[in-house]
């Protein structure tokens, strides 16, 4: 497992996608079957999120496990701040170091379905910056990855405040930002233009998520905070209920994305993917297709 900070180039963006762990053990074999699909494109590194509950987190462990001795990715395992005390952190990060793993998104997380707002575990940590530091400090030769929010996140007043926060985040001892989906390079383009000014200097991953349905799309962007353009929407009410039609209006308008970004130079490209292989054979053939023009 190499870690990602080693892998960043100036001329040859990296191409990293994320999968969420399902639940049946039947659902974690069809996607290690798909997952095959995805080997000619060659992602840099795979990133497997971390849920809220235990049988989850297990199932999170095992997916990394499977992706790694399966399919000999560069993995990186997802860990949050919620429910664990420091002790328990130390454990799971001490647990992935020795399996072999050099690379860890540190993450708060969110409050579990049943809570209104995060809470602080009893002897954990209340911050993401505190997660950093302490894995850090555990483990210096682990790349830590940090979350990133274009349109800032919901519970910031505003997009300064949330870039002074990824500040301390990058201070503590970040390598490197993946970012929130957007659907408007835009936004993306003045959040990097802001966290230049802060001398927020580690490379940031854009990471885009292809639109598969009008409802679901409302219901995640409702969600995490970011805004659906009224150009996108409109293509995506003429096509109703036609499916087809939805999911060629979604991986067009991510290609789109993902052409102008490397165009810009990111230093790469995330990919939401919804645990669906054929949406994201597309779009890795999409952007193997732009990195590797002449
Ligand atoms: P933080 O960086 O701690 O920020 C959370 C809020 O607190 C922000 O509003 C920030 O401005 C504020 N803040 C930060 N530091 C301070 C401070 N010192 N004082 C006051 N306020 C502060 N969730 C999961 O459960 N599992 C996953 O696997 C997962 N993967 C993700 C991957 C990516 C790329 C992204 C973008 C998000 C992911 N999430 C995941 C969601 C994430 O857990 C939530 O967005 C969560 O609400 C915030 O996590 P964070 O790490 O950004 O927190």
């Amino acid at each position: 497992q190499t870690p990602i900070s080693q892998l960043f180039s100036a001329d040859k963006p990296l191409l990293s996608v994320e999968f969420f762990p399902p639940k049946t053990d039947e659902a974690l074999e069809a996607l290690m079957d798909s997952v095959d699909d995805l080997a000619i494109y060659q992602p840099d590194f795979v990133s497997v999120t971390y849920g809220a509950g235990g049988s989850t987190r297990d199932r999170s462990a095992q997916a990394c496990n499977l992706l790694r001795e399966d399919h000999e990715y560069n993995i990186m395992p997802h860990l949050t701040c919620v429910g664990a005390s420091r002790d328990e952190l130390a454990q799971t990060i001490n647990g992935l170091y020795e399996t072999g793993y050099r690379n860890i998104m540190a993450l708060r997380g969110d409050a579990p379905k049943d809570a209104d707002s995060f809470v602080v575990a009893k002897d954990g940590f209340a911050h993401a910056s505190d997660l950093v530091a302490f894995i850090k400090e555990l483990h210096p030769d682990i790349a830590i990855g940090v979350a990133g929010y274009p349109e800032k996140h919901p519970e910031a007043p505003d997009l300064a405040t949330d870039l002074r926060h990824l500040k301390t985040k990058v201070d503590a001892g970040a390598s490197f930002i993946t970012t929130q989906l957007f659907f408007d390079n835009g936004d993306l383009y003045r959040f990097l233009d802001e966290a230049d000014k802060l001398d927020i200097s580690v490379p940031v991953i854009p990471g885009i998520m292809p639109v598969m349905s009008l409802k679901q799309i409302k219901r995640i962007t409702s969600m995490c905070g970011a805004s659906l353009p009224a150009e996108l929407e409109k293509h995506l009410n003429t096509a109703g209920d036609d499916s087809e039609r939805v999911r060629q209006i979604g991986i067009r308008w991510a290609t789109e994305q993902i052409q102008d970004l490397i165009e810009a130079g990111l230093p790469g490209v995330h990919l939401y993917a919804l645990n669906r292989s054929d949406v994201a054979t597309e779009l890795m053939s999409a952007f193997r297709a732009t990195a590797e023009q002449p």
